[in-house]
Order: C-alpha cells, then sequence, then structure tokens
C-alpha cells in the first residue's frame, strides 16, 4: 500500500522526483504528477488503467496562473474563475503550445481549476509547476472521498497518499466549456449550475458527436459499485419486487426504514443535499463491503445538486 501521510514537504520532493501521489481535494482525491513531466502524466494514466483519450485536469494555486495553461481566457471564463476559485468548478480554455497534448488528449482546449483544499494548495504553492490530477481510484470505479479510500485501491504503484481528512463537498467539480454563444455544461457537479447561470445566462446542453466523443466522465457507465445498483422514484416499489434478496438501501433521508432492507444508508439527516452530496461515494463503497444483491439508490430532486447527484447515480447504475 502507499503510505498515508500528513507530510507535505515529502509528497512535494516525491512529485519533484517525477513520481505520482494522491493528493486530497475538496470534491475527490487526486491522483497528482506535474503536467510538464512525461513520465509522471504516462504513470497516472497507467495507474488508473485510464484511457489515453481521457483528458486530465489540470490544478493551479491561484487565478492568475491561468497563463501558465491556457493561451486566452474569455471574458465569461475569468468571471466564473473570480467568482468561484478556489473551489469545484472546472474551465476548459484553449490551451497553450507548452501544455502536453497527452494532458488534453490531443484536444485543443485544457481544463483547469483551484482546488479549494488547504492542504492542496499549499503543496501547489511549494511546486514550480501546476498539478494534473483526475481522481485516484481504478477507471470507472467509485471516486475516492478518504485517505483509506485511495489506500484501498491501490497496491504500491506510488510512494504517497497525502492525507487530507474526507472530502467536504464529496462529488467531481462541475466543468464547463465556452463558445461563440456563451458557456456551456459539459459535467454535472459540485458547484450547482444554478449559481453558475447567475453569471453566464442559460448554459447549453453539450453536444455528442464524431468531432466530440464522450469523455470517459461523461460515459453512461461510471463512478459505479461492483454490486448491481438500480434507481427508484418508489422506493417500496423496488423493494417489494426484490422480496428475498439482500437489499441495501441508498436513500437521501432517514425518512424511511426497511426490515426488508439488510442495510440502509441515509445520506442526509435532515434532506440536505449538500451533506448527501458529501456522503455519497462513503456510502457507496461502505454498501459494496456487504455482498448484497441489489443496492436500491433513490433519486434526488433534479434541482442543484440534486441534478449532479442523479447523474451520478445514473451512471452507478447503468447495466
Ligand atoms: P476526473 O479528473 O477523473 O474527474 O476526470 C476529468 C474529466 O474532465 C474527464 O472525464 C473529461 O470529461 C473532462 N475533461 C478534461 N479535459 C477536458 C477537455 N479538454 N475537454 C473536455 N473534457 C475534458
Ligand atoms: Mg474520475
Amino acid at each position: 500500500m502507499p503510505v498515508i501521510t500528513h507530510d507535505i514537504t515529502l509528497v512535494a520532493n516525491s512529485l519533484l522526483n517525477d513520481e505520482v501521489a494522491a493528493i486530497p481535494t475538496e470534491t475527490v482525491y487526486g491522483l497528482a504528477g506535474n503536467i510538464f513531466s512525461e513520465k509522471a502524466i504516462r504513470r497516472i494514466y497507467e495507474v488508473k488503467q485510464r484511457p489515453l483519450f481521457n483528458p486530465l485536469i489540470v490544478h493551479i494555486a491561484a487565478v492568475k496562473d491561468m497563463w501558465k495553461v491556457a493561451s486566452f481566457i474569455p471574458p465569461l471564463a475569468q468571471a466564473l474563475a473570480e467568482k468561484f476559485w478556489p473551489g469545484p468548478l472546472t474551465l476548459l480554455l484553449p490551451k497553450k503550445d507548452t501544455v502536453p497534448s497527452i494532458i488534453t488528449a490531443g484536444k485543443d482546449t485544457v481544463a483547469v481549476r483551484v482546488p479549494q483544499h488547504p492542504i492542496a494548495l499549499s503543496l501547489l504553492e511549494k511546486l514550480p509547476f501546476p498539478l494534473a490530477a483526475p481522481s485516484a481510484n481504478p477507471f470507472g470505479s467509485i471516486s475516492p472521498t478518504t485517505a483509506e479510500h485511495v489506500a484501498s485501491y491501490f497496491k504500491q504503484e506510488f510512494p504517497f497518499i497525502l492525507n487530507g481528512g474526507p472530502c467536504k463537498k464529496g462529488i467531481e467539480s462541475t466543468i464547463i466549456g465556452f463558445n461563440e454563444h456563451g458557456a456551456i455544461i459539459y459535467r454535472y457537479g459540485s458547484l450547482a449550475i444554478e449559481e453558475i447561470e447567475k453569471i453566464t445566462g442559460p448554459l447549453q446542453e453539450y453536444i455528442r458527436n464524431e468531432e466530440n466523443p464522450d469523455a470517459p466522465g461523461m460515459l453512461l457507465r461510471h463512478y459505479a459499485p461492483v454490486t448491481k445498483t438500480v434507481l427508484s422514484s418508489d422506493i417500496k416499489k423496488s423493494i417489494a419486487e426484490n422480496i428475498g434478496k439482500k437489499i441495501g438501501l441508498l436513500l437521501f433521508d432517514d425518512r424511511y426504514t426497511s426490515d426488508e432492507a439488510t442495510v440502509v444508508e441515509s445520506l442526509s439527516i435532515d434532506g440536505s443535499m449538500e451533506e448527501a452530496a458529501s456522503n455519497l461515494y462513503a456510502a457507496m463503497h461502505r454498501l459494496d463491503q456487504y455482498s448484497l444483491d441489489i443496492i436500491i439508490a433513490e433519486r434526488f430532486p433534479d434541482q442543484g445538486l440534486g441534478k449532479s447527484i442523479n447523474d451520478r447515480l445514473q451512471r452507478a447504475t447503468h447495466p
């Protein structure tokens, strides 16, 4: 297992030596490497078993560092960065030639954000380069929101996991791109689109076509437990359909208990979407430990973070 440590300098030195390291952010743990080190970046793809066509998010220390990776910054992007960074918002910007194309999977845009985690920020401030950091999980599986989740996924593939405690937001960043008409939503995430739309106006939906193949964050099946999972708008009915099976329930709040279920995970006691989002992946990790026949997940109200949670549940339940 990689060593779990609180020592930022130790991890910074390892990254300076072209190693990769798991780091905390407010969304999920990332598997980080120097964007200018081909060795480190190749290692990230290899360790995650991530296909090379899936680009990585670049993490920078401050808004002004956007110019280290972007050749042009649309005024809307500048406004969003100033409003929401540090925070769980990733912007797709035209890339500078100096950004290796392996980071962007050959695309001419680079994904960039300033994470809102004191340990990630102090690490970035110690380093002379930005960090590429996709989620620190094997490709397709549930993203890690604690150092222990990361450790459970990997044996010896890299030296250190920097421990920053449980992630406060708990689901990935919201990804926004731009075209001549304005802003486009690429991935629902920890920042509710209603907040973004206050600045951008109504967001355009991302259109998939041959020039825009699905990036894996947008694959139908992703963020998935090993256990078969279904999404339900009627929990009682779904339980009735699965009587006799070993059932796990993944519920929004604690309104509902059931003698038919082996285990019940309530994501928020008082029905807070923020709390539910921050607990979602840890609850999915726990449910996966029970050798259940089925996980029945409750569909969330389709607004605010509920949209992002439903997006993840949908991808977790796709056969
Ligand atoms: P992860 O870091 O594991 O949350 O995954 C990063 C996600 O960022 C990928 O799934 C892509 O969907 C997205 N991404 C990164 N760079 C780009 C880009 N240049 N264009 C479109 N999507 C991107
Ligand atoms: Mg990921």
